[in-house]
């Protein structure tokens, strides 16, 4: 089944992953460096954000490893890296705020969220399944293959369409930080395209994951074409 076609549909999402990821440490790492006129670190600003919408009781805890700052809508909590929680930078306040945009998302009862946080449970098994039906329909070839191929499509277009929801959600986590961050001062207008630059990079990495998954889905579809 990995024929010819396979690296048609495959190297494009590849290069668009390539390319956000390098772009994503690129620009993190420059901003990462450059300190906000206010100096607040990236826990104060989540803090003040949740603060300034209600949310007091939110706890903002620090996690270890690189990036992997989340809210938690289940625990309903902010959960952000060592260095966005201490530092200073335009990057660390911009990551900070768009977590805390997450839980602005899940208060103001965001339709899109909620249909993510549904999807969950479904992608989380699709997720799991599809791997070893995929091996299965490889080892035992055409004849299985034809039998698997409609079930592995129907598993994968649930982790499609997670990956689609995934996008509104994340720019509009990145432009309530936004709002948030220059309507109550925690960072400056000239800081505001620094911070821009962050989230914007950051979510070109979702959006990269969704081209890549459409593009498998489009490749599986007209393997079960091609068979039929
Ligand atoms: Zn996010």
């Amino acid at each position: 089944m990995f024929d010819s076609t396979y690296w048609l549909f495959a190297i494009p999402g590849l290069i668009l992953g390539m390319y956000a990821q390098f772009k994503l440490m690129g620009t993190y790492s420059h901003y990462s460096r450059v300190a906000t006129a206010r100096g607040i670190t990236g826990a104060q600003a989540a803090r003040a954000i949740l603060d300034g919408a209600g949310l007091q009781d939110m706890p903002v805890n620090e996690v270890g490893g690189h990036l992997t700052d989340h809210y938690d809508p289940t625990k309903k909590a902010l959960f952000l890296s060592s260095e966005n929680y201490r530092s200073h930078s335009i990057a660390a306040v911009g990551v900070a705020a768009h977590e805390a945009g997450h839980a602005l998302q899940h208060k103001a009862a965001y339709a899109p969220l909620h249909l993510r946080m549904m999807m969950v449970p479904a992608t989380r098994i699709a997720s799991f399944a599809y791997v070893p039906l995929l091996i299965l329909g490889a080892i035992l070839g055409g004849a299985y293959f034809s039998k698997f191929i409609g079930i592995i499509i129907a598993l994968f277009a649930v982790i499609t369409l997670f990956q689609i929801i995934t996008l509104p959600v994340e720019y509009d986590a990145s432009r309530r930080a936004k709002a948030q961050l220059l309507s109550m001062g925690l960072v400056h207008p000239q800081e505001s395209g620094g911070v821009s630059k962050v989230l914007n990079a950051a979510a070109l990495t979702y959006v990269a994951a969704m081209v890549t998954s459409v593009l498998q889905m489009l490749h599986l579809i007209s393997l079960a074409r091609s068979r039929n």
